[in-house]
């Protein structure tokens, strides 16, 4: 962090402690260029976001469903759980980066698939199956062919 004297980076905390009955953290940061002293605030980010379902019923975004849905999808599949943890997080900058309070699961739900896609074609398809609700097989199957031919 910058020095708000000098305005060099060369900061650094001294001490940290709670404020604010644990709702935020104070820091004491001391700069090495001019020695001066400032303090800092850390607080938690909120911004609530909606998930908009289907059935139109809303909901509080939740990270670990999307995991959970993934990892379904992956399920003896040669994804690492590193590369499900950055897919996550790919898709949760990105739909924190729009700036709604409401988003729509399904816009969600294309995200994932967008990724999935170039991770792994069968993880690729279950999910699909499962959030497109897929009615029958011959869809499905119609969906895993388009992956295959687009991967070759
Ligand atoms: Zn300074």
């Amino acid at each position: 962090m910058k020095c708000p004297f000098c305005g060099r980076d060369n900061t650094r905390v001294i001490d940290s402690r709670p404020a604010d009955e644990n709702n935020s953290i104070r820091r004491r940061r001391m700069c090495d260029e001019c020695g001066k002293r400032f303090t800092t605030y850390e607080k938690i980010e909120t911004i609530p976001l909606i998930v908009i379902k289907k059935d139109n019923n809303r909901e509080t975004y939740d990270r670990s469903k999307i995991e959970a849905g993934v990892l379904r999808a992956c399920h003896k599949r040669p994804v690492s759980a590193n590369q499900i943890t950055r897919l996550v997080d790919e898709v949760e900058t990105e739909v924190f980066n729009m700036e709604e309070k409401e988003i729509p699961s399904q816009v969600i739900g294309e995200l994932v698939m967008d990724r999935l896609k170039d991770l792994d074609a069968v993880a690729y398809v279950r999910f699909a199956s499962v959030y497109r609700e897929f009615k029958d097989i011959n869809t499905f199957m119609d969906e895993l062919k388009k992956v295959i031919s687009t991967k070759g």
